[in-house]
């Protein structure tokens, strides 16, 4: 199988056999073996029953996953791709504001030898005040605290090589950050502009609450993608920082003390200094207690602290490491 593309459902029942034929005819020319898989999130409309009348129609393309109750988007796609059994993984909504035109274009750059190719909604058809703007705001961000650049992160149509992106877990929302854990397992990656369309059927499901909860997953996203194999990096580097002021300001006190005879004991510079001496010293703990754990997730897990893209001259078994 060459092509899976994954598309998460939630109560869209009137956009189903629109987006079915879009795909038909988008992949009408694809030469190799491909598949749609559909996953119901737990949908309270009729969705299921039109996913239904689809695979019923066409065996050979469409598979279903139905979850028991709405996971959310990210869930969804988590499903879908761990049922993907193809080299490329295509994600995408199911409400066609993506193109399904747009596939072939996706898999023809993975081709070209990327890992991961990037959709952009470089003409987005969306409410500009509640949706297009606080979504560059968030991309700005997301591309700076990253240093991944991309200029839309929240465009599910992307496709991905599939070995880029099984090593890892989805949670919250944080489909839109898969390129970044691409990025940190080495993968290549580019962008490409793709069509957008306004929604024609069906009710958009997420409203201005989104961007908050994008800001707060990329705090978790660049702790995971520059620190999880170094925790005591970051924890131990603020806790030498913070125990250096804190040891300039106590002895700024004691200096003052012996030169000026000022009491140590009644300035605000004491307090200070003896609290960021605790705070720098308990960072650290807290840093070696990370080690610990990331020690215990490798391992329990064996999962390698590196990915290989590929090896020569290996008997075929040991080049099975990663994942
Ligand atoms: N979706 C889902 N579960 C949810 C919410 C949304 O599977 O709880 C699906 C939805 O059916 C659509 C995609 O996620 O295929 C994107 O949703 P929507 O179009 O509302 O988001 P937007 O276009 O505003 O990003
Ligand atoms: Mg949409």
């Amino acid at each position: 199988m060459k092509l899976s593309i994954v598309i998460p459902v939630y109560n869209e029942e009137e956009t189903i056999p629109h987006l079915y034929h879009a795909i038909l005819a988008a992949l009408e020319s694809f030469q190799s073996g491909w598949e749609v898989i559909l996953v119901d999130d737990g949908s309270s409309d009729h969705s299921f029953q039109a996913l239904e009348q689809i695979a019923a129609k066409d065996p050979e393309h469409v598979r279903l996953i139905s979850l028991r109750r709405n996971f959310g988007q990210t869930a969804a796609i988590a499903a879908g791709i761990d049922f993907a059994s193809g080299e490329i993984v295509v994600l995408m909504d199911a409400d066609l504001q993506n193109d399904p035109a747009d596939i072939p274009l996706l898999v023809a750059k993975i081709d070209e030898g990327y890992d991961v190719v990037s959709g952009w909604r470089e003409k987005r058809k969306d409410a500009f005040i509640t949706r297009t703007l606080p979504s560059m705001m968030a991309n700005k961000l997301i591309s700076w605290v990253t240093g991944v650049h991309l200029h839309d992160y929240g465009c599910t149509l992307k496709a991905y090589r599939r070995e880029v992106i099984t090593g890892f877990k989805l949670y919250g929302e944080m489909h839109r950050f898969i390129p970044v854990y691409a990025n940190s397992v080495g993968a290549r990656l580019v962008e490409m502009p793709v069509r957008h369309h306004a929604r024609k059927y069906g009710k958009a499901k997420y409203g201005l609450e989104r961007t908050l909860k994008v800001v707060l997953d990329l705090f978790t996203v660049k702790f995971l993608s520059s620190f999880a194999n170094k925790p005591i990096y970051l924890f131990g580097g603020t806790g030498i920082v913070l125990m250096i002021v804190s040891s300039i300001l106590l002895l700024f006190l004691f200096f003052r003390r012996i030169i000026a005879d000022i009491a140590v004991s009644t300035s605000p510079f004491f307090t200070l200094g003896v609290t960021l001496f605790v705070l720098g010293f308990q960072s650290i703990l807290m840093g070696l207690i990370a080690e610990l754990l990331v020690r215990t997730y490798h391992e329990a897990q064996r999962k390698p602290t590196y990915t290989i893209r590929t090896t020569i001259g290996f008997p075929k078994e040991e080049t099975q490491l990663d994942g």
